[in-house]
């Protein structure tokens, strides 16, 4: 049976040029930089209705006339999405900002919000005949592709920096990966990931060059507008790795206005990019005027999610800062583990250090009077405290 997909092509982000969808592409290859999928929107808008959204499934698919799969025997979902958005009432109070919400990640399958890229990326692969699949990942990706790939039967290589915690390696192992750690960095990985792209045919589902796993994390977005009665925040604080959700989000916000789901004159809330100050390429190039970031050197936090020293997807990032009038902040490692502690502590949720290193930029934009007292402001708390559990011990 087909999907209500109202996907129409694939976009270049860097030239506009428009790609035939149903063709299993990595890049642009006009330019080298991420593709984008577009829809039909307003065919879209005739069946996603605030009213049907009502009776709709609870996962990430509720949203399927803007994503990309077409036959629903090719949707591998474990449960991906519809994530809870909590008002965090005792954290807000203490912070002096008493709209503080987090939308909450860590429910996901595997324990992260990769969950849901894996889900539209395997899911496409599924759909175009690719045969194998393989990521570079500092960690959460990996568990997450090799879960996806086990439900859909595809096999799996992982290749992992050699120092990543053991949860997200085991977790690989368990699934059934083909794991392979490597002295270096994600980049380093990426790098071996091309070789045996070039080698084995192996299909390449680095973040943003492959243009679905952005399809999966914009529906954090829908989800939040949802979950705000169709309301947005004054303020969403992301912690960025390779971009990928917080140009999702962004991307959501575009569709969500031209579908009419959000009144074309709403405010958009300003976007924060949040990174550790022991690797911040985002924050220095945004600071910096540039549209491009280059290569971290030594790149070096707890925050595996953040241990990303190049970005193909860097000038989506800033621009989408540029463009909500938002801004990019550094934390220290040690402000992760204070912030993750008073979170879990006010709210109940474990977080991943991600999560706090939102926490810890929300309290320095406070104090700068960036954020006002009134505000409504969301964390992403992007995964779980569990897989981290090394931090706590
Ligand atoms: C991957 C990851 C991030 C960064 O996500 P991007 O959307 O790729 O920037 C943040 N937090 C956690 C827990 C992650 O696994």
């Amino acid at each position: 049976m087909q999907t209500l997909s109202t996907l129409t092509h694939l976009e270049c982000s860097y030239t506009g040029a428009t790609y035939e969808p149903h063709q299993i592409l990595n890049l642009s290859p006009a330019s080298g930089k991420p593709l984008l999928a577009r829809y039909d929107l307003i065919r879209a808008a005739a069946t996603l209705t605030k009213e049907s959204l009502k009776s709709r499934r609870r996962d990430m698919w509720r949203y399927e006339e803007v994503l990309p799969v077409q036959e629903q025997q090719h949707i591998v979902a474990l449960g991906e999405g519809w994530t809870p958005l909590v008002h965090a009432k005792r954290l807000g109070e203490q912070i002096g900002c008493r709209n503080t919400f987090i939308k909450d990640e860590s429910p996901n399958p595997t324990g992260s919000f990769k969950a849901r890229g894996q889900s539209t990326a395997v899911s496409r692969a599924l759909e175009l005949g690719v045969k194998a699949l393989a990521v570079p990942s500092a960690g959460n990706a990996a568990g997450a592709m090799s879960a996806y790939a086990a439900a859909a039967g595809l096999p799996a290589h992982v290749f992992m920096p050699q120092d990543v915690p053991l949860t997200f390696r085991a977790e690989c192992n368990a699934l059934g990966a083909a794991v392979t750690l490597v002295n270096g960095l994600i980049n380093d990985c990426g790098v071996k990931v091309c070789e045996g792209v070039t080698q084995y045919g192996w299909f390449d589902v680095s973040t943003l060059k492959e243009p679905y796993r952005l399809e999966g994390k914009k529906t954090m977005g829908y989800e939040l507008a949802e979950q705000m009665d169709w309301a947005l925040p004054d303020v969403i604080i992301y912690p960025a790795g390779g971009g990928t959700g917080l140009i999702g989000i962004w991307k959501a916000f575009d569709e969500m206005q031209e579908m009419g789901l959000l009144p074309a004159a709403i405010k958009r809330p300003r976007m924060v990019c949040v990174q550790s100050d022991g690797c911040a390429p985002i924050v220095k190039a945004f600071h910096d005027g540039q549209e491009h970031a280059p290569l971290w050197e030594g790149a070096k936090t707890i925050a595996d999610g953040l241990r990303v020293p190049v970005a193909v997807g860097d000038f989506l990032m800033i621009r989408a800062l540029h463009a909500s009038a938002g801004t990019a902040v550094m934390v220290s490692d040690a402000e992760m583990m204070e912030y993750s502690n008073q979170l879990a502590r006010a709210t109940g949720i474990f977080p991943a250090p991600e999560g706090g290193a939102c926490l810890a930029a929300q309290v320095k934009l406070i104090e700068q009077g960036w954020i006002q007292p009134d505000e409504t402001v969301v964390l992403f708390n992007t995964g779980t405290g569990l897989k981290y559990a090394h931090l706590w011990a």
